[in-house]
């Protein structure tokens, strides 16, 4: 008769932490194979800086519109048992901003996580994790964008106190510490100094994050660099 009732947050939590557990037991178990240490000859067994040149590359392909020709359906057998991503990207929502068309590269490349603004919350941070630890990926890029709508939105909401409908407040609020710094220097332009900071601080925040990517970042085994998509040509521009 007095059966518990759990709040439905908390039901929500339970059931998503149940579901969550089991896929990613399956996704462990699954790619640990690939991902064992002792897998030198992962195709993704490459430098940091191996992996920003081929990244770098791809973008000036794409940049000068002569991407190289890609065969979609090769490898889509090989990709069902296992994936060699070289790095991942933490890129903004955007629209205009496509990873893997930036960068030019294909399915299975790259490991990319997208919240507007570019930012690293506790579940990008987990995604993240799993891409170093048991993808092996070697290069973590921090890509913010010029004229980023959620920056803006929350230079806005400091400087005119513009308050933003549903959930956008969080998203404002996970942005909010990178303007303060882009304040501190006073540049001209707030939401293009912002973009920059913000890029700055997540990557920070990811060389020392524990307890995972600060280590493999400490033993050289990961690189956290940060970049700037330029809109208008569709470079990237490192930090
Ligand atoms: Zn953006």
């Amino acid at each position: 008769m007095c059966n518990p009732v759990l709040p439905s947050a908390s039901r929500r939590q339970l059931l998503f932490a149940g579901a969550a557990s089991l896929t990613l037991a399956g996704l462990v178990h699954d790619e640990t194979r690939a991902a064992a240490p002792a897998d030198v000859n992962a195709p993704n067994a490459i430098t940091p800086d191996e992996a920003l040149t081929r990244l770098m590359d791809g973008n000036a392909r794409y940049a000068a519109n002569a991407p190289s020709n890609k065969d979609y359906s090769a490898g889509r057998a090989s990709r069902v048992m296992a994936q060699y991503p070289i790095a991942a990207i933490v890129g903004c929502a955007d629209s205009r901003v496509a990873p893997e068309l930036a960068f030019d590269q294909g399915p299975g490349d790259i490991f990319v996580v997208r919240v507007a603004g570019n930012f690293v919350n506790e579940d990008g941070l987990a995604s993240l994790e799993y891409g170093v630890k048991f993808l092996q990926v070697p290069l973590i890029i921090v890509l913010g964008h010029t004229h980023c709508g959620a920056v803006s939105a929350t230079v806005d909401a400091i400087q005119k106190g513009v308050v933003l409908p549903g959930h956008l407040p969080d998203l404002v609020h996970s942005i909010k510490p990178a303007v303060a710094i882009a304040q501190l220097h006073g540049d001209a332009d707030l939401k293009a100094s912002a973009t920059i900071e913000n890029v700055r601080l997540n990557a920070n925040r990811l060389s020392v994050s524990k307890p995972i990517i600060g280590q493999y970042v400490k033993e050289g085994k990961v690189k956290v660099v940060g970049g700037i998509y330029d809109l208008a040509t569709g470079k990237v521009n490192l930090l």
